[in-house]
């Protein structure tokens, strides 16, 4: 009995396609999504010719993911900067309205 121990347990998900065995930033839909899947919550679907997103859907058209990045926190592959959770946080302390100073 050969067993291979080389079992070494990487969490690290393509943020793309969501295998294990490679990382995103090789990830074969930066070229090339297959029709009919979707792309992880790393970035987004677009068309390959026009960069459009979501493609045109009725039509023969060819995918490819582009990675999300956030403006706000400068990270990639991970959300955009309308979801950035700096962003929210931010929105929520803005939105408290001090409505207390009533002066009559
Ligand atoms: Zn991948
Ligand atoms: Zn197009
Ligand atoms: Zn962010």
């Amino acid at each position: 009995m050969m067993i291979d121990s080389s079992t070494v347990v990487h969490d690290v998900r393509c943020r793309f396609c969501l295998r294990e065995d490679h990382v995103v930033t090789i990830c074969p839909y930066r070229y090339y999504v297959p029709k009919g899947e979707k792309v992880g919550p790393g970035g987004k679907l677009v068309c390959i010719c026009c960069q459009k997103e979501g493609g045109h859907p009725g039509e023969e058209w060819v995918g490819k993911a582009v990675g999300n990045y956030c403006r706000i926190c400068s990270s990639t592959y991970d959300h955009r900067t309308e979801d950035c959770p700096v962003k929210k946080g931010r929105e929520i302390v803005g939105g408290k309205f001090q409505s207390a100073m009533v002066d009559s």
